[in-house]
Formats: C-alpha cells, sequence, structure tokens
C-alpha cells in the first residue's frame, strides 16, 4: 500500500459537513482496500471556527494545514455570520488559507458527464463529451495591486482606483502548470490576457510564448483575446483542453465555463502552490459551490462536487491516476444507473439523498474493485 498521505479535512459550515462526510467514506473504503493509507485529520473552518474560537482560521488550525500533504475544504459561510465586520467573516478564513499557503494557481475543470449532456442550457452536441481545464492566478493581478481605493477628488466627485500588475515571476509559475497539465492532457494551451488594449496583457503574451518557446515547446500553445474567449466558450467550448489566464479574466471565464456541464454541485476545483525540492505543492480542493443554507441538514445536498475534488486530490497532490479514475468513474456510473440529487433531478430519473448518493457511489467503487 501506498505510504501515509497527510490529509487535513475541514468540512466548514452549511452543506459542507454532509458532503465531506461522504469524502470521509471513499478515504476510508481505499485505506480498507489497501488502495491507499491516509492520515486524516479534521478541522474547524469558517463560521464553525468563529463559533469555537473567535476567529475563521485559527492559528493551530493554519499549522495543520501547512503541514498537511492536501486539505479539502467543504463550504464556509451562512447567514448566522452574515453581520460580522469583514475581517472575522468566515470567507476570510479561506482566504488566508489561500494566501497562507500560496496557492496562485487555481484549477477549474469544466467536463460534462454523458448522463448530465441534456441538463446543459447549450445543445447537447455543443457540450458532449467536454472536458476542459481552466487554470486561472488567484494571488496577483487587479484584485490585488497598488495602487488601490476610492479618493474624493477637488470638485467633490470621486474616483476609485484598482490597479493590474503581473511580473515575469506570476506569469511564469502560472503558465508553467498550465504546461504541466497539458502535458498529461491533449498537450494544448491556450493563454488568454486582452494585449490588444492592455500593457500588462502585451506582457503576459509576451512571457507565456518566451516560457513555452523555452521549456514546452512540444506543446501547442496560442493566445486569444478574453472577450473572444468567452464567446468561443459558448460557441465551441471543446475547441480547447487547457485554458490559462489571469485573475481577473479567469474569474469570469471559470463561471462561464462551469455553466456549461449545468449544475454547481457537480464542479470541483483545486488550487496549488510552488513546487519543492521534490516537487511537492502545497494544495487545496474544494468544490466551487457555496454552504448552501437553503437546504443544509436536509440530506439534500450533492456531495459529487466534493468527491470529484477528492479525484482531483488524488490525481495532482498523491499522483495516483488509477485513485483518481476509480472515483470519477464510480460518479460517472451513478449519473448513469439514473440517481439524481435534487439539484440536477431529470424526469425519469430516482432522486436520492446526500447519504444515498454517498451509499451508490461506494456500491460502484467496490464492484470494481471486487
Ligand atoms: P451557494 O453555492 O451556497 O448556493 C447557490 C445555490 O445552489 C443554492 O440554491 C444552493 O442550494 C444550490 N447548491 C449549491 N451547492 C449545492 C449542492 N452541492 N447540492 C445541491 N444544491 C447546491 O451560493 P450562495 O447561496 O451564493 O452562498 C451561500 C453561502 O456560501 C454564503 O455565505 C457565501 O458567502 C458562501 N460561499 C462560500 C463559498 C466557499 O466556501 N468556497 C463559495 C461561494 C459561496
Amino acid at each position: 500500500m501506498p505510504s501515509n498521505r497527510r490529509v487535513l479535512l475541514l468540512p466548514g459550515d452549511g452543506i459542507g459537513p454532509e458532503c465531506v462526510a461522504q469524502v470521509t467514506r471513499v478515504l476510508d473504503w481505499m485505506g480498507a482496500e489497501g488502495l491507499a493509507g491516509f492520515d486524516i485529520e479534521e478541522d474547524l473552518v469558517g463560521g464553525a471556527a468563529i463559533d469555537a474560537h473567535g476567529v475563521p482560521l485559527a492559528d493551530a488550525t493554519l499549522d495543520k494545514a501547512m503541514a498537511a500533504d492536501a486539505v479539502l475544504l467543504g463550504a464556509v459561510g451562512g447567514p448566522k455570520w452574515d453581520g460580522l465586520p469583514f475581517e472575522i467573516k468566515p470567507e476570510r478564513g479561506l482566504l488566508k488559507l489561500r494566501k497562507e499557503m500560496e496557492l496562485f494557481a487555481n484549477l477549474r475543470p469544466a467536463l460534462c458527464f454523458e448522463a448530465l449532456v441534456s441538463a446543459s442550457t447549450l445543445k447537447p452536441e455543443i457540450v458532449q463529451g467536454l472536458d476542459i481545464m481552466i487554470v486561472r492566478e488567484l494571488t496577483g493581478g487587479i484584485y490585488f495591486g497598488e495602487p488601490r481605493g476610492i479618493e474624493t477628488l477637488p470638485d467633490g466627485s470621486r474616483r476609485g482606483v484598482n490597479t493590474q500588475t503581473y511580473t515575469t515571476g506570476e506569469i511564469h509559475r502560472v503558465a508553467r502548470v498550465a504546461f504541466e497539465l497539458a502535458a498529461k492532457r491533449d498537450r494544448r494551451v491556450c493563454s488568454v490576457e486582452k494585449a490588444n488594449v492592455m500593457e500588462s496583457g502585451v506582457l503576459w503574451r509576451e512571457e507565456v510564448q518566451k516560457l513555452h518557446d523555452a521549456n514546452y515547446a512540444d506543446i501547442a500553445l496560442s493566445h486569444m483575446y478574453a472577450d473572444n474567449c468567452a464567446m468561443q466558450l459558448v460557441r465551441d467550448p471543446k475547441q480547447f483542453d487547457v485554458i490559462v489566464t489571469d485573475n481577473l479574466f479567469g474569474d469570469l471565464l471559470s463561471d462561464a465555463a462551469a455553466m456549461l456541464t449545468g449544475s454547481l454541485g457537480m464542479l470541483p476545483s483545486a488550487s496549488l502552490g510552488a513546487a519543492d525540492a521534490e516537487g511537492n505543492r502545497k494544495a487545496l480542493y474544494e468544490p466551487v459551490h457555496g454552504s448552501a443554507p437553503d437546504i443544509a441538514g436536509q440530506d439534500k445536498a450533492n456531495p459529487l462536487a466534493c468527491l470529484l475534488s477528492l479525484a482531483m486530490m488524488l490525481r495532482y497532490s498523491f499522483d495516483d491516476a488509477r485513485g483518481a479514475d476509480l472515483v470519477e468513474g464510480a460518479v460517472a456510473r451513478v449519473l448513469d444507473r439514473g440517481l439524481r440529487t435534487a439539484d440536477i433531478m431529470q424526469d425519469g430519473m430516482t432522486q436520492v439523498s446526500t447519504g444515498a448518493m454517498g451509499n451508490a457511489v461506494l456500491e460502484e467503487l467496490g464492484s470494481r474493485t471486487r
């Protein structure tokens, strides 16, 4: 059995604990089957941490995250904590984790499961077989650049300022992640910016090209303006393999790509930091959805985004393609059997609870290894 992998689970708030509970069951199953050994710790984040410690991420929890090989987070937030000052809101716990772990690359796959083709708002032939990966720069660009603020001008009117900045190093490290992902996929990267109107876009394009020519000449690289990319994503999304882009454009394009696949409850993500000397990276895996307070505690949540986040953890943190394929395959077959949580329910299908969906995934896993 592969040596123990240190995993920190942070279930968080709302539907987070219900969904992460299904992940725990799969991790336990993998351990019992001898497929992988995990040292699993669990701790609080978000509103749950505020209730227990007065802060959304305790220092001791951050220490555990820094020591772990991978962190899996459920969701944070909810109405109970909405009135708190910005600095101690649940979401700050997540932002602090991303910042302290220096997670600069956000990976959002948009993969359309065969059984859910008709759940997309796009025509089946546009999304059938869709499998793209958006790599978004997460710690730089206009969301962090200085100067920023709102100032009052001499005539009494006001001016809001944000600054888009990128350095060579920031561009290269995220582009490297994209090229390395492409090398394990269809070997194509499309780099997206607005070099036609922004100097930071000119730099982005030049530096991605330079890095490519020096180190990744065997990967096909193309460049596209962000507005065109938005259009192409809904016109012909299957033309893409890996898209790499900055923080602002990535925020918008990854949400657009997400909806190609139908439901928030199906979307995993990964955020990666720099590789150390042994090639290991700090990494945080989480479903794209939030804490869904409207259905929390009712056994209605779709746990598949969380389980697919686990598959990403196996693939990217533990280089365990077999384990990842097992989990993804089990999810696909459960959907093929017609099982659906309420968010993806369709005519003629069988509606199931969170726990029943977890049971079905475990059954499918078991059937493949018996
Ligand atoms: P949300 O993603 O929580 O919910 C949006 C809608 O989608 C809701 O109707 C919800 O019921 C449904 N939904 C989401 N995930 C689902 C799942 N797995 N299964 C079934 N249905 C699902 O977004 P929101 O309502 O805008 O935010 C609710 C709270 O979550 C807020 O406090 C927000 O700040 C927080 N939030 C947290 C994260 C995070 O932890 N990464 C992300 C987004 C929002």
